[in-house]
Protein backbone atom coordinates (compact mmCIF):
# COMPACT_ATOMS: atom_id res chain seq x y z
CA UNK A 1 0.00 0.00 0.00
CA UNK A 2 1.47 3.82 -1.02
CA UNK A 3 1.91 5.63 1.44
CA UNK A 4 -0.69 8.87 2.45
CA UNK A 5 -0.13 11.98 0.80
CA UNK A 6 -2.95 13.86 2.82
CA UNK A 7 -1.75 15.88 5.95
CA UNK A 8 -4.42 15.88 8.84
CA UNK A 9 -2.75 17.61 10.87
CA UNK A 10 -5.16 20.90 9.55
CA UNK A 11 -8.48 18.91 10.31
CA UNK A 12 -7.66 17.72 14.19
CA UNK A 13 -9.91 20.80 15.07
CA UNK A 14 -12.21 20.54 12.93
CA UNK A 15 -12.76 17.01 13.85
CA UNK A 16 -13.12 17.40 17.61
CA UNK A 17 -16.04 19.76 17.07
CA UNK A 18 -17.71 18.16 14.94
CA UNK A 19 -17.63 15.08 17.39
CA UNK A 20 -18.20 17.11 20.13
CA UNK A 21 -21.01 18.80 18.82
CA UNK A 22 -22.60 15.64 17.55
CA UNK A 23 -22.71 14.35 21.49
CA UNK A 24 -23.89 17.52 22.88
CA UNK A 25 -26.89 17.69 21.03
CA UNK A 26 -30.09 15.42 20.42
CA UNK A 27 -31.13 16.61 17.13
CA UNK A 28 -30.64 13.41 15.14
CA UNK A 29 -32.13 11.50 17.88
CA UNK A 30 -35.34 13.79 18.19
CA UNK A 31 -35.72 13.52 14.58
CA UNK A 32 -35.37 9.74 14.79
CA UNK A 33 -37.79 9.96 17.47
CA UNK A 34 -40.08 12.01 14.79
CA UNK A 35 -39.61 9.59 11.76
CA UNK A 36 -40.36 6.28 13.63
CA UNK A 37 -43.50 7.57 15.93
CA UNK A 38 -45.25 10.16 14.22
CA UNK A 39 -44.74 8.84 10.40
CA UNK A 40 -44.27 5.39 11.16
CA UNK A 41 -43.07 2.55 8.85
CA UNK A 42 -42.56 3.61 4.92
CA UNK A 43 -43.30 1.25 2.21
CA UNK A 44 -43.15 2.25 -1.39
CA UNK A 45 -46.59 3.32 -2.56
CA UNK A 46 -47.40 4.34 1.21
CA UNK A 47 -48.97 7.66 2.22
CA UNK A 48 -46.38 7.62 5.20
CA UNK A 49 -42.79 7.62 2.66
CA UNK A 50 -44.57 10.73 1.29
CA UNK A 51 -45.22 12.47 4.21
CA UNK A 52 -41.55 11.49 5.26
CA UNK A 53 -40.45 13.32 2.40
CA UNK A 54 -42.83 16.02 2.76
CA UNK A 55 -41.34 16.18 6.38
CA UNK A 56 -37.61 15.97 5.02
CA UNK A 57 -37.60 18.57 2.52
CA UNK A 58 -39.37 21.80 4.94
CA UNK A 59 -37.18 20.45 7.56
CA UNK A 60 -34.20 21.16 5.39
CA UNK A 61 -35.32 23.98 4.56
CA UNK A 62 -35.50 25.31 7.79
CA UNK A 63 -31.78 23.66 8.52
CA UNK A 64 -30.66 26.35 5.99
CA UNK A 65 -29.40 23.73 3.86
CA UNK A 66 -28.48 24.58 0.17
CA UNK A 67 -30.91 23.47 -3.08
CA UNK A 68 -32.83 21.31 -1.37
CA UNK A 69 -35.47 19.22 -3.76
CA UNK A 70 -37.30 16.15 -4.71
CA UNK A 71 -35.88 14.29 -7.43
CA UNK A 72 -39.23 11.93 -9.01
CA UNK A 73 -38.97 8.60 -9.08
CA UNK A 74 -41.95 5.85 -10.07
CA UNK A 75 -42.13 2.96 -7.64
CA UNK A 76 -43.60 -0.57 -7.43
CA UNK A 77 -46.45 -0.42 -4.96
CA UNK A 78 -46.66 -3.67 -3.55
CA UNK A 79 -49.48 -3.98 -0.49
CA UNK A 80 -49.86 -7.02 1.65
CA UNK A 81 -53.12 -7.17 2.99
CA UNK A 82 -54.80 -9.59 5.59
CA UNK A 83 -52.54 -13.05 5.64
CA UNK A 84 -52.56 -16.00 7.96
CA UNK A 85 -50.94 -19.55 8.45
CA UNK A 86 -52.64 -21.96 10.33
CA UNK A 87 -50.97 -25.97 10.87
CA UNK A 88 -54.65 -27.61 10.52
CA UNK A 89 -52.25 -31.53 11.46
CA UNK A 90 -51.18 -33.15 13.25
CA UNK A 91 -52.62 -30.31 15.68
CA UNK A 92 -53.99 -27.09 15.04
CA UNK A 93 -52.10 -23.79 15.97
CA UNK A 94 -51.69 -20.49 14.55
CA UNK A 95 -48.20 -19.95 13.08
CA UNK A 96 -46.39 -16.55 13.16
CA UNK A 97 -45.52 -15.22 9.49
CA UNK A 98 -45.38 -12.39 7.17
CA UNK A 99 -45.68 -12.29 3.19
CA UNK A 100 -42.71 -11.82 1.32
CA UNK A 101 -42.47 -8.86 -0.23
CA UNK A 102 -43.82 -9.06 -4.40
CA UNK A 103 -45.26 -12.03 -3.48
CA UNK A 104 -48.73 -12.89 -5.33
CA UNK A 105 -51.70 -14.25 -3.15
CA UNK A 106 -53.46 -17.28 -2.43
CA UNK A 107 -56.87 -17.52 -3.50
CA UNK A 108 -59.36 -16.18 -1.00
CA UNK A 109 -60.17 -19.22 0.80
CA UNK A 110 -56.25 -20.29 0.84
CA UNK A 111 -54.32 -22.74 -0.04
CA UNK A 112 -54.11 -26.19 2.32
CA UNK A 113 -51.63 -28.63 1.23
CA UNK A 114 -49.78 -30.88 2.92
CA UNK A 115 -46.01 -29.35 4.05
CA UNK A 116 -42.31 -31.23 2.97
CA UNK A 117 -39.80 -29.39 5.62
CA UNK A 118 -35.94 -29.14 4.11
CA UNK A 119 -33.05 -27.63 5.62
CA UNK A 120 -31.84 -26.55 1.67
CA UNK A 121 -31.74 -26.60 -2.29
CA UNK A 122 -30.07 -29.75 -2.11
CA UNK A 123 -32.91 -31.63 0.15
CA UNK A 124 -35.29 -30.04 -2.04
CA UNK A 125 -34.47 -31.40 -5.16
CA UNK A 126 -33.99 -34.64 -3.97
CA UNK A 127 -37.32 -35.02 -2.90
CA UNK A 128 -38.14 -34.27 -6.89
CA UNK A 129 -41.88 -35.24 -7.75
CA UNK A 130 -42.51 -35.49 -3.77
CA UNK A 131 -43.12 -32.24 -3.87
CA UNK A 132 -46.02 -31.84 -5.84
CA UNK A 133 -49.09 -30.25 -4.69
CA UNK A 134 -47.32 -29.04 -0.96
CA UNK A 135 -46.03 -26.59 0.33
CA UNK A 136 -42.43 -26.67 0.90
CA UNK A 137 -40.79 -25.32 4.17
CA UNK A 138 -37.21 -24.16 3.82
CA UNK A 139 -35.66 -24.45 7.47
CA UNK A 140 -32.29 -22.86 6.33
CA UNK A 141 -30.48 -22.31 9.49
CA UNK A 142 -28.51 -18.96 10.02
CA UNK A 143 -24.94 -18.91 8.21
CA UNK A 144 -24.64 -15.26 7.65
CA UNK A 145 -27.00 -12.70 5.31
CA UNK A 146 -25.49 -13.14 2.07
CA UNK A 147 -26.09 -17.14 2.10
CA UNK A 148 -29.25 -17.54 3.63
CA UNK A 149 -30.94 -14.61 1.81
CA UNK A 150 -30.98 -16.91 -1.31
CA UNK A 151 -34.25 -19.03 0.35
CA UNK A 152 -35.86 -15.92 0.37
CA UNK A 153 -35.06 -14.73 -2.84
CA UNK A 154 -35.73 -17.60 -4.89
CA UNK A 155 -36.95 -20.01 -2.98
CA UNK A 156 -40.53 -19.59 -3.85
CA UNK A 157 -39.20 -20.42 -7.34
CA UNK A 158 -37.00 -23.54 -6.72
CA UNK A 159 -40.07 -24.78 -4.96
CA UNK A 160 -42.45 -24.33 -8.16
CA UNK A 161 -40.14 -25.96 -10.29
CA UNK A 162 -41.07 -28.77 -8.29
CA UNK A 163 -44.57 -28.41 -8.59
CA UNK A 164 -44.99 -26.96 -4.84
CA UNK A 165 -48.18 -24.79 -4.74
CA UNK A 166 -46.47 -21.99 -1.77
CA UNK A 167 -43.27 -22.12 -0.17
CA UNK A 168 -42.34 -21.00 3.30
CA UNK A 169 -39.27 -19.60 4.59
CA UNK A 170 -37.36 -19.87 7.67
CA UNK A 171 -36.39 -16.11 8.35
CA UNK A 172 -33.21 -14.93 7.61
CA UNK A 173 -32.04 -14.20 11.01
CA UNK A 174 -29.76 -16.16 14.15
CA UNK A 175 -32.20 -15.42 16.85
CA UNK A 176 -35.94 -14.93 17.32
CA UNK A 177 -38.40 -14.15 19.72
CA UNK A 178 -41.08 -15.50 17.73
CA UNK A 179 -40.73 -12.59 15.20
CA UNK A 180 -41.10 -13.08 11.54
CA UNK A 181 -38.81 -11.11 9.16
CA UNK A 182 -40.07 -10.03 6.07
CA UNK A 183 -38.13 -8.99 2.53
CA UNK A 184 -37.98 -9.03 -0.79
CA UNK A 185 -38.28 -12.50 -2.80
CA UNK A 186 -37.70 -12.52 -6.78
CA UNK A 187 -39.82 -14.89 -9.27
CA UNK A 188 -38.02 -16.86 -12.00
CA UNK A 189 -40.42 -15.90 -15.07
CA UNK A 190 -39.19 -19.63 -15.66
CA UNK A 191 -41.55 -21.02 -13.10
CA UNK A 192 -45.46 -20.25 -11.89
CA UNK A 193 -45.60 -17.90 -9.41
CA UNK A 194 -46.49 -19.34 -5.49
CA UNK A 195 -47.04 -17.12 -3.00
CA UNK A 196 -44.55 -17.15 -0.45
CA UNK A 197 -44.18 -16.14 3.45
CA UNK A 198 -41.26 -16.17 6.15
CA UNK A 199 -42.24 -18.12 9.01
CA UNK A 200 -40.37 -17.41 12.54
CA UNK A 201 -37.57 -20.04 13.98
CA UNK A 202 -39.68 -21.32 15.86
CA UNK A 203 -42.28 -22.60 13.65
CA UNK A 204 -39.59 -23.44 11.51
CA UNK A 205 -38.52 -25.82 13.97
CA UNK A 206 -41.64 -27.10 15.08
CA UNK A 207 -42.56 -28.29 11.51
CA UNK A 208 -39.33 -29.57 11.35
CA UNK A 209 -39.66 -31.76 14.34
CA UNK A 210 -43.23 -33.17 13.13
CA UNK A 211 -41.88 -34.22 9.18
CA UNK A 212 -39.23 -35.94 11.35
CA UNK A 213 -41.33 -37.69 13.19
CA UNK A 214 -43.14 -38.88 10.20
CA UNK A 215 -46.40 -36.88 11.11
CA UNK A 216 -48.26 -35.75 8.07
CA UNK A 217 -48.41 -31.76 8.42
CA UNK A 218 -51.63 -30.01 6.54
CA UNK A 219 -51.28 -26.35 6.72
CA UNK A 220 -53.24 -23.45 5.33
CA UNK A 221 -51.74 -20.21 3.90
CA UNK A 222 -53.87 -17.11 3.07
CA UNK A 223 -52.71 -14.23 2.10
CA UNK A 224 -53.96 -11.26 0.05
CA UNK A 225 -50.72 -9.52 -1.03
CA UNK A 226 -50.81 -7.47 -4.74
CA UNK A 227 -49.29 -5.29 -6.46
CA UNK A 228 -51.29 -1.62 -7.21
CA UNK A 229 -49.92 0.30 -10.38
CA UNK A 230 -46.88 1.86 -9.84
CA UNK A 231 -46.79 5.40 -7.47
CA UNK A 232 -45.03 8.55 -7.55
CA UNK A 233 -42.33 9.17 -4.89
CA UNK A 234 -38.91 10.69 -4.84
CA UNK A 235 -35.34 10.96 -3.47
CA UNK A 236 -34.66 13.68 -1.70
CA UNK A 237 -31.53 15.69 -1.74
CA UNK A 238 -29.80 18.51 -0.02
CA UNK A 239 -26.42 19.88 0.00
CA UNK A 240 -24.20 21.81 2.14
CA UNK A 241 -22.19 23.80 -1.07
CA UNK A 242 -18.86 24.02 -1.58
CA UNK A 243 -16.79 26.76 -1.22
CA UNK A 244 -14.39 26.88 -3.47
CA UNK A 245 -15.41 23.04 -6.12
CA UNK A 246 -18.57 23.30 -5.96
CA UNK A 247 -19.15 20.45 -8.51
CA UNK A 248 -17.36 18.26 -6.68
CA UNK A 249 -19.67 15.82 -4.81
CA UNK A 250 -19.36 13.97 -1.75
CA UNK A 251 -22.58 12.26 -1.41
CA UNK A 252 -23.97 11.09 2.04
CA UNK A 253 -26.67 8.76 1.93
CA UNK A 254 -29.00 5.98 3.28
CA UNK A 255 -32.67 4.96 2.20
CA UNK A 256 -35.97 6.80 3.30
CA UNK A 257 -38.18 3.47 2.60
CA UNK A 258 -38.34 0.85 4.87
CA UNK A 259 -40.54 -2.34 4.88
CA UNK A 260 -44.54 -2.48 6.55
CA UNK A 261 -43.96 -3.36 9.61
CA UNK A 262 -42.11 -1.60 12.44
CA UNK A 263 -41.27 1.70 12.33
CA UNK A 264 -37.98 1.18 10.07
CA UNK A 265 -35.46 2.77 12.49
CA UNK A 266 -32.36 1.09 12.23
CA UNK A 267 -33.27 0.21 8.57
CA UNK A 268 -33.12 2.86 7.44
CA UNK A 269 -34.68 5.72 8.83
CA UNK A 270 -31.12 5.91 11.11
CA UNK A 271 -29.09 5.82 8.10
CA UNK A 272 -31.13 8.57 6.51
CA UNK A 273 -30.88 10.85 9.89
CA UNK A 274 -27.23 9.90 9.98
CA UNK A 275 -26.67 11.64 6.57
CA UNK A 276 -29.06 14.52 6.86
CA UNK A 277 -27.17 15.47 10.79
CA UNK A 278 -24.07 15.68 9.10
CA UNK A 279 -24.87 18.12 6.96
CA UNK A 280 -26.66 19.75 9.15
CA UNK A 281 -24.45 19.97 11.90
CA UNK A 282 -21.55 21.16 9.22
CA UNK A 283 -23.62 23.93 8.56
CA UNK A 284 -24.44 24.86 12.49
CA UNK A 285 -20.37 24.57 12.85
CA UNK A 286 -19.76 27.02 9.96
CA UNK A 287 -17.75 24.28 8.44
CA UNK A 288 -18.21 24.82 4.73
CA UNK A 289 -15.61 22.62 2.57
CA UNK A 290 -13.73 23.30 -0.57
CA UNK A 291 -16.68 20.71 -2.23
CA UNK A 292 -19.99 19.94 -1.93
CA UNK A 293 -21.68 17.61 0.91
CA UNK A 294 -24.66 16.25 -0.91
CA UNK A 295 -27.10 14.13 1.22
CA UNK A 296 -29.37 11.55 -0.78
CA UNK A 297 -32.41 9.79 0.95
CA UNK A 298 -33.15 7.40 -1.62
CA UNK A 299 -37.30 6.04 -2.24
CA UNK A 300 -37.60 2.26 -2.74
CA UNK A 301 -34.67 0.32 -2.25
CA UNK A 302 -36.48 -2.39 -0.18
CA UNK A 303 -38.32 -4.08 -3.19
CA UNK A 304 -36.81 -2.18 -6.25
CA UNK A 305 -33.73 -0.43 -6.03
CA UNK A 306 -35.64 2.59 -8.16
CA UNK A 307 -34.24 5.35 -6.23
CA UNK A 308 -30.89 4.17 -6.64
CA UNK A 309 -30.79 3.68 -10.36
CA UNK A 310 -32.96 6.86 -10.80
CA UNK A 311 -30.44 9.00 -8.81
CA UNK A 312 -27.40 7.50 -11.22
CA UNK A 313 -30.27 8.41 -14.55
CA UNK A 314 -30.99 11.80 -13.39
CA UNK A 315 -26.88 12.78 -12.03
CA UNK A 316 -25.08 10.38 -15.38
CA UNK A 317 -23.09 13.73 -16.66
CA UNK A 318 -21.86 14.54 -13.02
CA UNK A 319 -20.88 11.43 -12.22
CA UNK A 320 -17.19 11.85 -12.80
CA UNK A 321 -17.12 14.46 -9.86
CA UNK A 322 -18.35 12.42 -7.22
CA UNK A 323 -15.52 12.08 -5.94
CA UNK A 324 -16.99 9.38 -2.87
CA UNK A 325 -20.42 8.37 -1.43
CA UNK A 326 -21.00 6.85 1.46
CA UNK A 327 -24.89 5.16 2.30
CA UNK A 328 -25.13 4.62 5.90
CA UNK A 329 -27.87 0.88 5.92
CA UNK A 330 -26.40 -1.58 8.12
CA UNK A 331 -28.22 -0.07 11.27
CA UNK A 332 -27.00 3.09 13.36
CA UNK A 333 -25.33 1.25 16.04
CA UNK A 334 -21.72 2.03 17.50
CA UNK A 335 -19.99 2.95 13.92
CA UNK A 336 -16.50 1.27 13.76
CA UNK A 337 -15.12 3.12 10.53
CA UNK A 338 -16.08 2.49 6.89
CA UNK A 339 -15.96 -0.27 4.50
CA UNK A 340 -14.39 0.86 1.23
CA UNK A 341 -15.19 -0.81 -2.00
CA UNK A 342 -12.41 -3.18 -2.58
CA UNK A 343 -12.33 -1.64 -5.98
CA UNK A 344 -10.67 1.70 -4.74
CA UNK A 345 -7.39 2.72 -5.62
CA UNK A 346 -5.02 1.83 -3.31
CA UNK A 347 -4.02 5.59 -2.67
CA UNK A 348 -7.33 6.49 -2.23
CA UNK A 349 -7.43 3.77 0.71
CA UNK A 350 -4.17 4.97 1.82
CA UNK A 351 -5.58 8.01 2.38
CA UNK A 352 -8.63 7.42 3.68
CA UNK A 353 -6.90 5.45 6.32
CA UNK A 354 -4.88 8.23 7.11
CA UNK A 355 -8.10 10.39 7.65
CA UNK A 356 -9.85 7.73 9.87
CA UNK A 357 -7.17 8.27 12.09
CA UNK A 358 -9.34 11.70 12.67
CA UNK A 359 -11.49 9.24 14.87
CA UNK A 360 -9.39 6.80 16.26
CA UNK A 361 -10.82 8.42 20.03
CA UNK A 362 -14.32 7.21 19.58
CA UNK A 363 -13.12 4.12 17.42
CA UNK A 364 -14.18 4.31 14.36
CA UNK A 365 -10.89 4.65 12.19
CA UNK A 366 -10.86 1.19 11.13
CA UNK A 367 -12.08 1.41 7.32
CA UNK A 368 -12.57 -2.44 6.31
CA UNK A 369 -11.44 -4.16 3.07
CA UNK A 370 -14.75 -4.14 1.10
CA UNK A 371 -18.08 -2.16 1.71
CA UNK A 372 -20.55 0.28 -0.77
CA UNK A 373 -24.61 0.19 -0.55
CA UNK A 374 -27.52 -1.44 -2.91
CA UNK A 375 -27.93 2.64 -3.29
CA UNK A 376 -25.03 3.60 -4.09
CA UNK A 377 -24.41 0.28 -6.21
CA UNK A 378 -25.46 2.36 -9.08
CA UNK A 379 -23.08 4.85 -9.06
CA UNK A 380 -20.23 2.50 -8.11
CA UNK A 381 -20.77 0.33 -11.33
CA UNK A 382 -19.96 3.52 -12.87
CA UNK A 383 -16.67 3.89 -11.75
CA UNK A 384 -17.62 6.50 -8.09
CA UNK A 385 -15.76 4.87 -5.21
CA UNK A 386 -18.24 3.99 -2.72
CA UNK A 387 -18.34 2.78 1.11
CA UNK A 388 -20.28 1.70 3.63
CA UNK A 389 -20.67 3.41 6.97
CA UNK A 390 -19.60 0.37 8.95
CA UNK A 391 -21.14 -0.10 12.28
CA UNK A 392 -20.96 -3.01 15.52
CA UNK A 393 -23.59 -4.88 13.94
CA UNK A 394 -23.73 -8.33 15.84
CA UNK A 395 -27.28 -7.41 17.01
CA UNK A 396 -28.75 -6.23 13.65
CA UNK A 397 -30.11 -9.21 12.30
CA UNK A 398 -32.24 -9.97 15.32
CA UNK A 399 -35.17 -7.16 14.67
CA UNK A 400 -33.91 -6.53 10.58
CA UNK A 401 -37.37 -6.14 8.51
CA UNK A 402 -39.62 -7.16 11.77
CA UNK A 403 -42.45 -5.42 13.75
CA UNK A 404 -39.36 -4.82 16.00
CA UNK A 405 -37.59 -2.49 14.41
CA UNK A 406 -38.50 0.55 16.02
CA UNK A 407 -37.18 3.49 18.07
CA UNK A 408 -36.73 2.12 20.67
CA UNK A 409 -33.74 0.17 19.60
CA UNK A 410 -31.56 3.07 19.21
CA UNK A 411 -29.25 4.12 21.58
CA UNK A 412 -29.03 7.59 21.14
CA UNK A 413 -24.91 7.42 21.72
CA UNK A 414 -24.52 5.08 19.32
CA UNK A 415 -26.71 7.51 16.66
CA UNK A 416 -24.74 10.13 17.71
CA UNK A 417 -21.23 8.64 16.76
CA UNK A 418 -22.47 7.44 13.67
CA UNK A 419 -23.29 11.15 13.21
CA UNK A 420 -19.84 12.27 14.03
CA UNK A 421 -18.51 9.33 11.82
CA UNK A 422 -20.06 10.50 8.57
CA UNK A 423 -19.24 14.39 9.44
CA UNK A 424 -15.89 14.21 10.29
CA UNK A 425 -15.24 11.68 6.88
CA UNK A 426 -17.05 13.73 4.60
CA UNK A 427 -15.90 16.92 5.77
CA UNK A 428 -12.66 16.51 5.54
CA UNK A 429 -12.54 14.13 2.13
CA UNK A 430 -14.76 17.26 0.69
CA UNK A 431 -12.35 20.05 2.08
CA UNK A 432 -8.70 18.67 1.21
CA UNK A 433 -6.96 20.97 -0.95
CA UNK A 434 -5.55 17.19 -3.29
CA UNK A 435 -7.83 14.87 -4.87
CA UNK A 436 -7.65 11.60 -2.73
CA UNK A 437 -6.59 9.37 -5.28
CA UNK A 438 -4.05 11.65 -6.52
CA UNK A 439 -3.55 12.64 -10.06
CA UNK A 440 -7.98 13.81 -10.72
CA UNK A 441 -9.60 11.85 -8.75
ZN1 LIG B 1 -31.88 -1.12 4.45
Amino acid sequence: MPSPTVKIDAYRASAGRIIGAALTNNKAYARLGYLTDRIGHRLSGSTNLERAIAWAVAEMKTDGLDNVRTEKVMVPHWVRGEESLEMLAPVSTKLSMLGLGNSVATPADGITADAVVVRNFAELDALGERVRGKIVVYNAAFTGYGATVQYRLNGASRAARHGAVAALVRSITPVSLQTPHTGAMNYDPQQPKIPVAAITIEAAELLQRTYNRGDAITLRLKMEAKFLPDAESANVVAELKGSERPDEIVVVSGHYDSWDVGQGAHDDGGGCIVAWEAARLLKELGLRPRRTIRVVLYTNEENGLRGGNAYRDAHRTELSKHIFAIESDSGVFRPEGLGLAATAPPLFRSNLQEIAKLLSGIGADRIAPSGGGADIGPIMREGVIGASLDVEGSRYFDIHHTPADTFDKINPRDLALCVATMAVMAYTIADLPEPLAGGTN
